[in-house]
């Protein structure tokens, strides 16, 4: 897998970006499309209410999540703001192999790992239009305490410094667009060369 481009597989999609950033309802609009398949990450956090077991993550003990970590379950996995995340690694190469875009929804510390080890795969991170937004996004949801808040706009901080690592910058001011924007990577990678040299073929044979 590792460094090599395949024609006619699915394609690897990271997208990060510091929470309250807009990212899951970009990505459910993205969803809609049947195109991709949404990877499930397992976590040890604590499920928010509305979260689905199996649906947004699969939550799971320290135990457990400890125990795939040992049996190579995982692509990658972090430690984020105390508790562990992570990509199970085996239903996403069977949905590439099966032509299936997947998209990974992970934080910076993962996405670096997947970096090294699928330096193929798309790398995206949103952003929000300022820090102030953020804030207020976080507050509007009213999920987490003051504390846990403060904790994840610092994080966000930190985390949108390392967004120069990454290959494209997405700035959500605008749902629409950001989807728009969103959808415009996608069909241009799709058009690069790596992934058409089959199509300079199939012309030149209908000649
Ligand atoms: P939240 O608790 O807000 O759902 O997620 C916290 C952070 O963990 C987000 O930045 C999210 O993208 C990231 N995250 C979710 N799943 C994974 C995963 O499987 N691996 C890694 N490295 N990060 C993840």
């Amino acid at each position: 897998m590792q460094g090599v481009i395949m024609d006619n597989k699915g394609r690897m999609i990271v997208v990060s970006a510091p929470s309250g950033c807009g990212k899951g309802t970009i990505l459910a609009e993205i969803l809609k499309s049947h195109e991709y398949y949404y990877s499930v990450s397992a976590t040890t956090r604590s499920p928010r209410e509305g979260e689905v077991d199996g649906v947004n993550y699969h939550f799971i003990s320290k135990e457990e999540f400890e125990k795939m970590i040992r049996e190579d379950g995982m692509l990658e996995y972090a430690q984020y703001c105390g508790n562990y995340y992570g990509t199970p690694k085996k239903i996403l190469y069977d949905k590439m192999e099966q032509g299936i875009n997947v998209i990974l929804e992970i934080e910076v510390q993962g996405a670096m790992k997947v970096k090294k080890l699928c330096p193929d795969a798309v790398f995206i991170f949103i952003i929000p239009p300022g820090i102030n937004e953020l804030e207020r996004r976080l507050r509007k949801r009213g999920t987490e305490s003051d504390e846990v808040i403060a904790k994840r706009v610092a994080e966000a901080a930190g985390e949108i410094k390392k967004a120069v690592n990454y290959d494209y910058i997405l700035v959500n001011a605008a749902l629409e667009d950001a989807v728009d924007d969103f959808k415009a990577i996608i069909r241009a990678e799709q058009m690069k060369i790596e992934y058409s040299k089959n199509k300079i073929d199939e012309v030149l044979e209908n000649a």
